[in-house]
């Protein structure tokens, strides 16, 4: 591969100069906000790769940018088009990069308000594989139900965009709380207004468990709960496609630990089942145990099949959902 680059404000430039300050506003003050996005190869019938690849929901990511960026007052002169073709182009010169990180970041500016302080685009791309990939247990992740709540709408009115904010916040502390408990992924809970706690989310993906043949997964408004693009491809298709049928309902920890299957779900979880969960009981005792018999569930394998076919361009009726990237300019 040849000089690495990014795009930043309509420039592709090497990725190596494409630093920020001490003084840009996102670093002090979290000003940003973001996508993560994923190429794949595409697959040929006998499942050997085509040699071409393509971008998977870029639309789709590329309007929840804007969105999140607007909950943030943030507005860019690019248009969806603009962001669409510069992503393309990055995408097919860092050849070989699997993932797309675009950001919308404030720029130089000191002090809190944001509101004279420039607000800046760039698209990076990276190489990168499973997500999900330490402290597995068996063929699925373990995941640690962490004592981290999310805030309900009234207190973090931006809970549903894709911001730093969240992240800084909520997800990394979790994420270093799973760490400690050596699991793969941290749970995060909510506080009902009855006072009653429910588990929602991952540090970086949704959460789905498995009652026989129906998936239950919470909503996300109700929450106040990033909804991710790849959960909402899943509730949209899987009746469809005869998969399962879902639901949105409430996950207390005492009906997470009775599922028959849980798996996590995102843009770079992909389908991942979870087999093991750790937790803290009544008395504060740390506690384990196995999801079905500690492998990957059937409904939860059929989803992740089924998502693998359709990224890797195998699923004609979804072939719209991909962007293909040219061949290295
Ligand atoms: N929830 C959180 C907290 C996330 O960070 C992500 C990853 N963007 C998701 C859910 C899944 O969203 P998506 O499927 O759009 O990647």
């Amino acid at each position: 591969m040849g000089t690495i680059v990014a795009w930043v404000d309509e420039l592709v430039i090497p990725l190596s100069s494409a630093a920020h300050s001490i003084f840009d506003h996102v670093t002090s003050y979290a000003t940003s906000v973001f996508e993560g996005i994923r190429v794949y190869p595409e697959w040929a019938a006998d499942g050997r790769p085509t040699g071409r690849s393509s971008i998977w929901l870029l639309s789709e990511h590329l309007a929840r940018l804007r969105q999140s960026a607007g909950t943030y007052r943030m507005t860019y002169p690019f248009s969806d088009q603009q962001l669409l073709e510069a992503v393309v182009d990055v995408t097919a010169r860092n050849d070989g990069h699997t993932y797309i990180r675009p950001v919308v970041f404030r720029g130089d500016g000191l002090g809190v308000d944001p509101s004279s302080v420039p607000v800046r685009v760039a698209i990076g791309t990276v190489a990168w594989g499973k997500y999900v990939s330490k402290h597995l247990h068996h063929d699925g992740a373990s995941v640690f139900v962490t004592g981290m709540f999310r805030p309900p709408a009234r207190f973090f009115p931006v809970g549903q965009a894709k911001g730093a904010p969240n992240y800084g916040a909520w997800s990394q502390l979790a994420k270093l709380m799973a760490n400690a408990a050596a699991t793969s992924e941290a749970l995060l809970q909510g506080e009902d207004d009855g006072g009653g706690h429910c588990i929602l989310d991952g540090s970086g993906m949704n959460l789905c468990l498995v009652e026989k043949r129906t998936l239950v997964t919470p909503e996300p408004t109700k929450w106040n709960i990033l909804g991710g693009l790849t959960l909402r491809f899943l509730l949209e298709s899987i009746e469809r496609e005869n998969l399962a049928s879902w639901q949105y309902d409430d996950i207390p920890l005492d009906r997470l630990l009775a599922a028959d299957e849980v798996f996590l779900t995102g843009t770079a979880t992909e389908v991942t089942p979870v087999t093991l969960i750790k937790y803290h009981d009544r008395a504060g005792q740390m506690r384990q145990q196995e999801i079905g018999e500690g492998c990957a569930g059937p409904v939860t394998k059929r989803l992740a099949h089924f998502l693998e076919q359709v990224v890797h361009g195998r699923h004609f009726g979804y072939r719209h959902l991909l962007t293909p990237v040219p061949a290295r300019p």
